[in-house]
């Protein structure tokens, strides 16, 4: 009898051929696996640029100052050069106290890396790294290859696993070997591909974790889908615009991360027009036909009114 460390596979296979696609195909998904799961954990979070820091001048004046109301109005006109569409559910202009920045949309402060992150997603302890705009596309490709492997695994050995029960496997090493096998395999399957079809799901809608529990505040209200630009072009924001970079770990996700396109729903009587209005290029973006700052709108039905006036849906390249 073989000894108990003899590799299962090789005695339990009798076809060449099966042996060689199992492990090729094994080896390929489990590179890739390890590639990815490698990228997010060692890719570090992204934070804001220095734009989004207040001025030294600004920053002594916001500490000095101690009404609430008044150090809004600081922020509020420090932010009036920053491409930002969401407040607070008050209405106020989000700021870390702790980064003493003034948050891009999608930004938040990570308690457990002590940053604000930009188009923070969760900090996952899985790969002990904030999952966020740098590393978001790394972290699906893990998951989807994580999820290929196990569900590869499990097929394959599948029809070994029913021998072992029907007793036309009688090598009690090679039975537990599978058995073990299936069984972590079919329960990490299950597991990790909920996971992941929850993140196709917030793909296809662009919505971060933490903005699928809370919705962003635009000017018009909360709106979840603020940053949608339907299915196609979300999925192009995660994973850019080359296919043939889409199934490996290399960033290629479209913009900086400090600003995002966003869908204004705007409510008219008549009708309702849905916009997609997006932020200007620091180089272009001052001939651009739209408000470059919403924020510093104050009106929201004038702001509308402009919004009507000025166009239709479209988008500008990046
Ligand atoms: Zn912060
Ligand atoms: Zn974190």
């Amino acid at each position: 009898e073989a000894p108990w460390w003899r590799v299962t596979a090789a005695v339990t296979i009798s076809s060449t051929a099966e042996k060689v696609v199992y492990l090729v195909v094994f080896h390929l998904s489990f590179v890739m696996f390890v590639w990815s799961y490698w990228k997010t954990i060692f890719t570090s979070p992204a934070s804001p640029s220095n734009e989004f820091c207040l001025s030294k001048a600004d920053k002594e004046q916001y500490e000095k100052e101690e009404r609430p109301e008044f150090q809004q109005e600081i922020l509020r006109r420090a932010a009036n050069d920053l491409p930002i569409y969401t407040t607070t559910e008050s209405r106020a202009i989000r700021y870390c106290d702790r980064c003493q920045l003034i948050k891009p949309d999608r930004c938040h402060h990570c308690s457990a890396c002590d940053i604000c992150v930009l188009k923070m997603d969760h900090h996952c302890l899985w790969v002990n790294n904030c999952v966020g705009f740098s590393n978001y596309k790394f972290f699906l490709l893990f998951l989807m290859y994580s999820v290929l492997s196990c569900l590869f695994v499990a097929a394959t050995v599948l029809q070994y696993f029913i021998k072992c029960w029907t007793k036309e496997l009688t090598d009690a090493y090679a039975k537990y070997h599978i058995l073990c096998l299936f069984f972590v395999a079919a329960i990490a399957f299950i597991g990790i591909q909920w996971l992941f079809s929850r993140h196709c799901w917030l793909v296809g809608k662009n919505r971060s974790t933490i903005e699928s529990f809370r919705a962003p505040m635009f000017r018009n209200g909360p709106d979840e889908n603020g940053f949608s630009l339907g299915y196609g072009k979300n999925l192009r924001e995660v994973f850019g615009d080359e296919k043939k970079y889409w199934l490996l770990p290399i960033f290629t996700s479209l913009g900086d991360g400090c600003s995002f396109p966003t869908r204004l729903v705007i409510m008219d009587p008549e009708k309702v027009t849905v916009s997609t209005q997006t932020e200007p290029a620091k180089s272009s973006g001052a001939s651009q036909p739209f408000h470059p700052r919403p924020l510093s709108v104050e009106d929201p039905a004038e702001a509308g009114a402009q919004e009507a006036a000025g166009h239709g849906l479209w988008q500008q390249p990046r």
